[in-house]
C-alpha cells in the first residue's frame, strides 16, 4: 500500500479484500480469538507467532486502521490508542521512567502540558520545557544527563506555533534521543514530520482524523529510524531481555521498524489497557477515507475566515500561520506548503468579557470543547481547557485570556463569515 499517493492510501491504505471478502474491514466485535490448542495460543503468547487472541494486545479492525495512518505518515510500525492522551502518554512512557528527564516544547496543548508536568512528574519524569523558537544554544542547554526524549506539536494547539522539526530533532539526535512529534493539527496530508527528522509520530485521531466528531481515539506511529541499539544503557527496556513477557528482547526480536511500538502493545496496551473500541476505530477508518479531502478544504475556509477576522475592528490580534504577517508564516511555508490546519486563534477586543459575548452571539459555530471536526465550532481555553494553568503558565503556553480558538468547518464559507460578522456586531 505505501507504494501509492497520500491520497490512496487515505482511501485504501492497511486494508485489500481479497476474493469475496467485504470491500470495508468488517467491526471484529469480539473481545477474544479461538483456538483449537493451548500449545497454539501459547505461541501467540510466546510472540513467536502473529495473531489475535485478546482484543486488550490487538484487534484486527484496530490494526488495520493502524496500518492505514502508518502508511499515511510513512511509518514502519503503528498502533491505536482509546485517546490522544493516551497515545502521549504511551510514546513517552514507552522509554522514560522514573528519574529519566524529557525536554519538551511549552507550545504544547494543555493536557498534554499537564500529562507531563503534573502527572508524569509525580511518576519520577521530569521535563523541562523550551519556548518553541528558542535558539539551537537555549535548546541545547535543556538536556541533561538523563534525557531520554524531545517532545514538541506541529502546529501547536491553540498557541498555534508551529514547530522547527528539524531544529528539534537535530538537537534530539545530538544528544542521542528521538524527537516525539505530536502532529495533530496538520495530519500528513500537510506534514511528514518523518521526512523533517522526527522519528516517533503522535495523534489524537479525535481531531482531522476522525474528521466528524465521532469518536476519541490516539495513534502512535513509528519511522523505525531511530537506532536504539546504539544507546543501550538509555533504552534497556528495548535491548535488553523484557522479563515480564518471556524474556524478549524487542530490538532483536521485532527489528528498529518493529520494536518501540511492540513494546509499547506488549508491556503498555498490556498493563493501562487504553485500547479503542473496534467500533471507534472502525470509525476512525471511514474519517481517514476522506482526509485528503476535509483537510485542503479546512484550510481553505479557515484561511479566509482568518483574512476576514484579521480585518474586523473587533479583532485586537490574530494567529494563523496560513497568514502572510504572522511571525510562523515562513517556517509554515517550509514545513507545510500545502496549507497548516483550520484553527485560528484571535482576541476579541474587550478582554475575557468580550471574548466571552462573541462567543455568546454566534448562531452557526457552536461553543465545543474541541476543534478539527467537519462543523465550525469555537472555544474560549482560558475559561476552559486551559483552566488548570496559572497566567504564567498560560504566557509560556501562548494563551491569553481573551484567545478564542475558532476551528473553521468545512461549511459554506459565506456562511461562516456571515456568522462571525453577526456576532462580533454584538461585542
Ligand atoms: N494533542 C493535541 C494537539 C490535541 O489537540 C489534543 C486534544 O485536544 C490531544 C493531543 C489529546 O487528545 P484526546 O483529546 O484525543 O485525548
Amino acid at each position: 500500500m505505501s507504494d501509492y499517493q497520500l491520497d490512496t492510501n487515505c482511501v485504501h491504505g492497511g486494508y485489500t479484500a481479497g476474493n469475496g471478502e467485504p470491500r470495508n474491514f468488517p467491526i471484529v466485535q469480539s473481545t477474544t480469538f479461538r483456538y483449537a490448542t493451548g500449545a497454539a495460543m501459547g505461541a501467540l503468547f510466546d510472540l513467536e507467532k502473529e495473531g489475535y487472541f485478546y482484543t486488550r494486545l490487538q484487534n484486527p479492525t484496530n490494526d488495520h486502521v493502524a496500518a492505514k495512518i502508518c502508511a499515511l505518515e510513512g511509518g514502519t510500525a503503528a498502533m491505536l490508542t482509546s485517546s490522544g492522551q493516551a497515545a502521549s502518554f504511551y510514546a513517552m512512557f514507552n522509554i522514560c521512567s522514573a528519574g529519566d528527564h524529557v525536554v519538551s516544547s511549552s507550545s504544547i496543548y494543555g493536557g498534554t502540558y499537564n500529562l507531563f508536568a503534573v502527572t508524569m512528574k509525580r511518576m519520577g519524569i521530569d521535563f523541562t520545557f523550551v519556548e518553541a523558537d528558542c535558539t539551537p544554544e537555549e535548546l541545547d542547554a535543556a538536556f541533561r544527563p538523563n534525557t531520554k526524549a524531545v517532545f514538541g506539536e506541529t502546529i501547536a494547539n491553540p498557541a498555534l506555533t508551529v514547530l522547527d522539526i528539524e531544529k528539534f530533532a537535530a538537537a534530539a539526535h545530538a544528544h542521542g534521543v528521538p524527537l516525539i512529534v505530536d502532529n495533530t493539527f496538520p495530519t500528513p496530508v500537510n506534514c511528514r514530520p518523518f521526512e523533517w527528522g522526527a522519528d516517533i509520530v503522535t495523534h489524537s485521531t479525535t481531531k482531522y482524523m476522525d474528521g466528524h466528531a465521532a469518536a476519541v481515539g490516539g495513534a502512535i506511529v513509528d519511522s523505525g529510524k531511530f537506532d536504539w541499539t546504539q544507546y543501550p544503557d538509555k533504552y534497556p527496556g528495548l535491548t535488553t531481555p523484557d522479563e515480564s513477557y518471556h524474556g524478549v528482547t524487542y530490538t532483536e526480536r521485532f527489528g528498529l521498524g518493529g520494536a518501540f511500538i511492540t513494546k509499547a502493545t506488549a508491556q503498555l496496551m498490556r498493563d493501562f489497557g487504553s485500547i479503542p473500541a473496534p467500533m471507534n476505530a472502525f470509525l476512525l477508518g471511514l474519517g481517514l477515507e476522506t482526509l485528503h479531502l476535509r483537510v485542503p478544504r479546512h484550510c481553505e475556509n479557515a484561511l479566509k475566515a482568518a483574512q476576514f477576522l484579521k480585518h474586523s475592528d473587533k479583532v485586537s490580534w490574530i494567529r494563523y500561520p496560513g497568514l502572510p504577517d504572522d511571525p510562523c508564516y515562513e517556517i509554515a511555508r517550509k514545513y507545510m506548503p500545502k496549507g497548516t490546519c483550520g484553527v485560528v486563534s484571535f482576541g476579541v477586543k474587550g478582554g475575557r468579557a468580550g471574548a466571552e459575548k462573541f462567543m455568546a452571539g454566534l448562531k452557526l459555530a457552536s461553543i465545543a470543547t474541541h476543534v478539527a471536526d467537519a462543523k465550525t465550532c469555537v472555544l474560549h481555553p482560558a475559561s476552559t481547557t486551559h483552566r488548570q494553568m496559572n497566567d504564567a503558565e498560560l504566557a509560556a503556553a501562548g494563551v491569553s485570556p481573551d484567545l478564542v480558538r475558532l476551528s473553521v468547518g468545512i461549511e459554506d464559507i459565506g456562511d461562516i463569515l456571515r456568522d462571525l460578522e453577526q456576532a462580533l456586531a454584538t461585542v
